[in-house]
């Protein structure tokens, strides 16, 4: 495999917390969000330029919608997002949703265009209270799992027979069996067990080689996987810590976007990683796959 370039600064947008990088094939433009700041950005690499929504509450992750526009999961759950107009259309409340005790997180599309996003709880406590919840393109909402600690990462395989899922706080990569075909999931099973030193696994994504690539949040680093055997692959090192989410992006699928950070760093942290809530881009030497968009 072709070696990494090292990574180079996109945007120094001092983010409080950058995440939810996604590339809209369609539009040709990465789409990223900063939870806590309440936006909704959409880069276009071609012009440099940035443009940003912002949604009035939390935005966990955003997936592209075929039908046009966006789709968010927001604190309070689904939503409708258009940002050339910045309407934002919520959806009915999610089952067992409770906004008052939980927010939602990462989420991302599968291969049948099934809109998956996670919650995690808004304080920590002795109970996880996430879920992970599944919009279908009809529009029907379903708890696919509880006891979550904090949902993150989400992928499936180039088969689309399985879904690599992260709940950070276990430290690794579970497993589930996927059927494409009605969107359930199965026979969960630990894949990648990640080392306690190296940062904690947050978003993911899938390259064309079915390997998983894991941003490391208080890792400095992204990382890749190789889910059949657990065995770590690569690791790129970034010039900050919290290093949060990574998607394939670009004409060719073959830029790394990565989102990072700045929430909770005291001053003197910051003064040694200036650029963090930054968001980079690097050429890892291999390419990404398409994200799906929601269909519904
Ligand atoms: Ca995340």
């Amino acid at each position: 495999m072709a070696t990494a370039g090292d990574p180079q600064l996109v945007l120094d947008a001092r983010a409080q917390l950058g995440e939810g990088a996604i590339w809209n094939d369609a539009r040709q433009r990465l789409h990223w969000i900063d939870i806590n700041g309440w936006r909704v950005f959409t880069y276009d690499p071609a012009t440099g330029e940035n443009h940003p929504g912002n949604v009035g509450q939390t935005v966990g992750t955003v997936v592209p919608r075929a039908g046009g526009g966006l789709m968010l999961a927001l604190h309070e759950g689904f939503a409708r997002f258009d940002p050339d107009t910045g309407r934002v259309t919520l959806l009915p409340r999610p089952p067992e949703h409770d906004p008052a005790l939980v927010r939602f997180n990462d989420g991302k599309c599968d291969p049948a265009g099934r809109f998956w996003a996670g919650t995690m709880a808004l304080v920590k406590g002795p109970k996880p209270l996430g879920r992970l919840h599944r919009l279908d393109a009809d529009g029907t909402m379903h708890v696919m799992l509880r006891d979550v600690g904090t949902s993150n990462g989400i992928a499936w395989s180039l088969d689309r027979r399985t879904m690599y899922y992260i709940d950070t706080p276990l430290l690794r990569v579970d497993a589930f069996d996927y059927d494409d075909a009605t969107g359930a999931i199965g026979n969960r099973r630990t894949v990648i067990t990640i080392p306690p030193d190296i940062g904690r696994p947050d978003g993911s994504t899938l390259d064309a080689e079915g390997m998983l690539w894991i941003a490391m949040y208080n890792g400095w680093s992204v990382t890749r996987w190789n889910p059949l055997t657990g065995e770590r692959l690569q690791t790129i090192r970034l010039p900050v810590a919290r290093v949060t989410s990574c998607a394939f992006g670009g004409p060719d699928l073959d830029t790394l976007y990565l989102t990072s950070a700045r929430t909770g760093l005291t001053d003197e942290q910051l003064a040694a990683q200036p650029l963090a809530g930054g968001l980079f881009q690097v050429k890892p030497g291999v390419r990404g796959v398409r994200a799906p968009a929601y269909q519904g």
